[in-house]
């Protein structure tokens, strides 16, 4: 009997619908079942979340983060920009870029991660990563940044999800670039690329909507991932918003109940290599 890579999370085809199991993918995905990663694997990870702002990182991979720091592997996060913001709240008429730093570090600290960068803080960049080269930008996530790709080489890179929001757009386009394929020996070929979620994603063109394919178990995590985005006060909105703390975790208490447990994070997986 073939001997199973410890690496690679047990997918149980049988626990599936016939449709789903050979349901072959469509689009940019490929995949042809969901995949539930399990603890042995998620130990064995190096992830580097890519995060266009100081909050989609824990909108999106807290819970993950949480898990595979907890079952030993290591996680590292590149927050690419913060910068003075006006809200139309009114409740905090300019957010200072600092203040998103601040709360950044404190998210990055309680999640224990093995290191973080915050690339560009000058407000002129801040919802201008459109403006900026895509040339630049990739050299950041590749090489530049403290966490780059070739210097913490990851098993997992998670990147924003397409959103209507143009850094989001930006930071994607330049992430996936910086994933492309190259002889392993050259450049560090990450094997496992993933977009993960977050509550703005209604909000999107037919095509670009986020069908997730790749779920993480966060029930165990879920009071940790909500504490780690607290830290973004100044980011949270009222609950009836789909930005608010009581919206993420509906959100991800619903994505739990799609693969029939209590919590989980969802991705879409670009690519899965082993
Ligand atoms: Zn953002």
């Amino acid at each position: 009997m073939k001997k199973l890579n410890p690496y690679i999370p047990r997918i149980s085809a049988t626990s599936y619908p016939t449709a789903m199991r050979h349901r072959v993918g469509h689009g940019v995905t490929g995949l042809t079942a969901v995949l539930t990663a399990g603890d042995e694997f998620l130990s064995k990870q190096t992830m580097l979340v890519i995060s266009p702002h100081a909050d989609d990182e824990a909108f999106g991979c807290a819970g993950t983060i949480a898990k595979i720091k907890a079952l030993g592997g290591k996680a590292y996060i590149m927050i690419m920009s913060v910068g003075d913001l006006k809200h139309y709240d009114g409740r905090n008429a300019i957010v200072k870029g600092k203040t998103r730093q601040d709360e950044f570090t404190r998210t990055a600290e309680f999640l224990k991660v093995d290191g973080y960068d915050v690339v560009f803080t000058e407000p002129a960049k801040h919802l201008r990563l459109d403006a900026i080269p895509q040339r630049d930008l990739i050299a950041v996530i590749e090489r530049e940044s403290k966490v780059a790709i070739d210097r913490v080489k990851p098993t997992i890179v998670a990147l924003p999800a397409i959103s209507y929001n143009q850094d989001h757009c930006a930071v994607f386009n330049a992430g996936f670039t910086a994933c492309r394929p190259h002889l392993h020996h050259i450049k560090h070929f990450p094997p496992i690329v993933l977009t993960y979620d977050n509550p703005t994603l209604f909000w999107n063109v037919h095509n670009d909507k986020f069908h997730p394919n790749f779920y993480v178990d966060i029930s165990d995590y879920v009071n940790v991932k909500l504490k780690a985005l607290s830290f973004h006060k100044s980011q949270l909105k009222d609950r009836l918003h789909h930005c608010s703390m009581e919206t993420l975790e509906t959100l991800v208490r619903l994505r739990g109940k799609e693969i029939s447990v209590e919590v989980a994070e969802a991705y879409m997986c670009y690519r899965f290599v082993w």
